[in-house]
């Protein structure tokens, strides 16, 4: 496990990723996004394809959903794309789409939102309906998002009370998503985003005609510090069955009180459903824990303040950046060392139970 898979900029992510990608042999395909990068370069969401057309199994991995905790994501795909296991995985008739950077805007500006402050996480909704109410966020948004930057004394005093006084609230809790504050933290947007519509005709094409899609979708931010958790969304019965199967009992179902991570609404992984109505879905959301959560709180806080203040003095919008950077990626070889070795197991773990399910004649 390589410290070295790991780079410091979202250009140098890109740049390692399509090599490598190349140098495997894989299909590769860029959607161009239509704003520059931070530097000025331009950004996209890269795909890469590795094994047989016609397999009937496809394992997805994706990284940067909420932007710079793509670069956990995205050195995790780095080692992915020089590992033995993707011949054991075409040997066993299955086929590997790694999907670079969900959201490169946010992965280059060092921002987990989108260009429109949009949390991807929660914007693949049904939006010909209402975006649910999120009442215990409605409580303490103006104390999360406050009209100066650093918070005073008093705000932070008051939040904390709030938060202490809100902490067993999850369904909804603060972070389940909001759609009334596009200012605001975990927004929904109104529409589709670019990302979203770009994801969506990925996965369209490359999975409606396959019989069985895994997908580990790779996050940073909750949870004990380098700690892999699992987490599970809302399925039924037999596909909460098949995924403790492949997966251990130490999979997190989002909705129960344990998990770091509270119900949420507009999820990426979902929108396989509506794309490849045909094939079964088997999903996951990997989740590991960087610094203690005031620290993260405060970087979204941050962020979502500097979303509503772009004309911000320059110093305290690096700073807020920095802060969003350290939040989700750290740039410590103890932390990246756990998240390599932790997504080597679970890949293994899939392509297992990808391949046995599907030879076991499971799949619907
Ligand atoms: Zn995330």
């Amino acid at each position: 496990m390589s410290a070295a898979l790991f780079s410091a900029t979202y250009r140098e992510a890109r740049q390692r990723f399509l090599a490598a990608a190349h140098a495997a042999g894989a299909t590769v395909e860029s959607h161009v996004h239509p704003l520059p990068g931070a530097e000025g370069e331009p950004i996209a969401t890269d795909t890469a394809l590795v094994g047989p057309a016609d397999a009937g199994g496809l394992l997805i991995v994706s990284s940067g959903t909420h932007g710079p905790e793509g670069f956990a994501g995205s050195a995790c795909q780095l080692g992915l794309l020089g590992d033995e296991l993707l011949a054991r995985a075409a040997a066993r008739g299955l086929a590997v789409l790694l999907v670079h950077a969900v959201n490169p805007f946010g992965f280059s500006h060092l921002k987990r939102t989108n260009e429109d402050n949009i949390d991807l996480n929660r914007n693949f909704n049904d939006f010909s309906t209402p975006y649910p109410a999120n009442p215990v966020y409605e409580e303490i948004h103006r104390l999360l998002v406050p009209d100066t930057w650093p918070p005073d004394a008093a705000n932070e005093a008051r939040l904390a009370e709030a938060m202490t006084r809100l902490a067993g609230q999850r369904d909804p809790g603060v972070s389940s998503g909001q759609a009334l504050h596009p200012d605001g933290l975990f927004y929904s947007g109104t529409a589709p985003a670019w990302s979203n519509r770009t994801i969506r005709s990925i996965v369209r094409r490359h999975g409606a005609g396959r019989r069985h899609i895994a997908w580990l979708d790779v996050h940073t931010g909750l949870g004990p510090y380098g700690h892999g958790e699992k987490i599970f969304g809302t399925h039924p019965p037999a596909t909460l069955r098949r995924a403790l199967s492949w997966w251990g009992r130490d999979l997190i179902v989002s909705t129960q009180p344990g998990s770091v991570s509270p119900r949420t609404v507009g999820h990426i992984t979902y929108c396989a459903f509506a794309e490849c109505p045909r094939a079964a879905l088997t999903p996951m959301t990997l989740e590991y824990g960087t610094l203690p959560s005031p620290r993260v709180r405060e970087a979204l806080r941050g962020e979502a303040w500097l979303a509503g203040h772009p004309d911000a003095a320059p110093p305290v919008a690096a700073a807020i950046r920095r802060a969003v950077r350290d939040a989700f990626y750290v740039d410590a070889d103890d932390w990246k060392g756990m998240v390599l070795g932790q997504f080597r197991a679970l890949a293994i773990q899939t392509v297992n139970g990808l391949a046995t399910t599907i030879e076991q004649g499971d799949a619907p």
